[in-house]
């Protein structure tokens, strides 16, 4: 029997609709998550993009910090999703980020990111985006920008410095619904 994945979407701040249309497109059935209860019988989580602060202040403020430490699904982290993952913060992912680090403070920007194993790129859409610092041995890059990693993969995570819910391109979705399958597949 095959039934939709259900994705749940940190809805405390940021892009999250944009996330949630997405998924949906591709199939899934998206939840939003507010409070820790909303993590049970999810399939996967997307930290999306926003500001990290607010973030982390809200998720300290309704127990979710302790709730998505403790959840043990594929997890997708986009810009401040990534933020909030890295060692400094949830500490879940095996890197640091630089906030902001992409040229000035308020530098937004679109350009191609290249791909492992794909020939076309990707377009990136990046806002005041997080650079990647100090990766951990066991993180795959799969998308780089002018040398720099901007698409990683730490084991269940799938991490990017951009966001991949503002264009139409569905392949980081794809990669992340892809991961929870195959999860799925060697648990079964
Ligand atoms: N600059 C933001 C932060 O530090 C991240 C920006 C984004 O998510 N687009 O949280």
């Amino acid at each position: 029997m095959h039934r939709p994945l259900r994705i749940g979407v940190l809805a405390l701040q940021g892009a999250f609709r944009e996330h949630a249309v997405a998924l949906r497109r591709l199939g899934a059935e998206v939840t939003e998550v507010r409070l820790p209860g909303d993590l049970e019988g999810l399939d996967g989580l997307v930290i999306p993009g926003g500001e990290s602060t607010t973030i982390m202040h809200l998720a300290q403020l309704y127990g979710l910090d302790e709730a998505i430490r403790g959840y043990q699904g594929p997890i997708l982290g986009t810009c401040a999703g990534m933020i909030v993952l890295d060692r400094k913060h949830l500490g879940l992912a095996d890197l640091n980020v630089d906030r902001n680090a992409f040229g000035r403070q308020v530098k937004s920007f679109e350009a191609d990111v290249a791909l492992a194993g794909d020939d076309r790129p990707l377009r990136g859409v990046f806002i005041r985006a997080p650079r990647i610092r100090g990766l951990g041995d066991d993180v795959e890059v799969l998308g780089v920008l002018a040398g720099e990693p901007v698409l990683v993969r730490d084991g269940r995570l799938l991490l990017a410095s951009f966001h991949p819910e503002l264009t139409d391109d569905p392949r980081v979705h794809e990669r992340f619904l892809a991961m929870i399958e195959e999860a799925a597949h060697v648990r079964a």
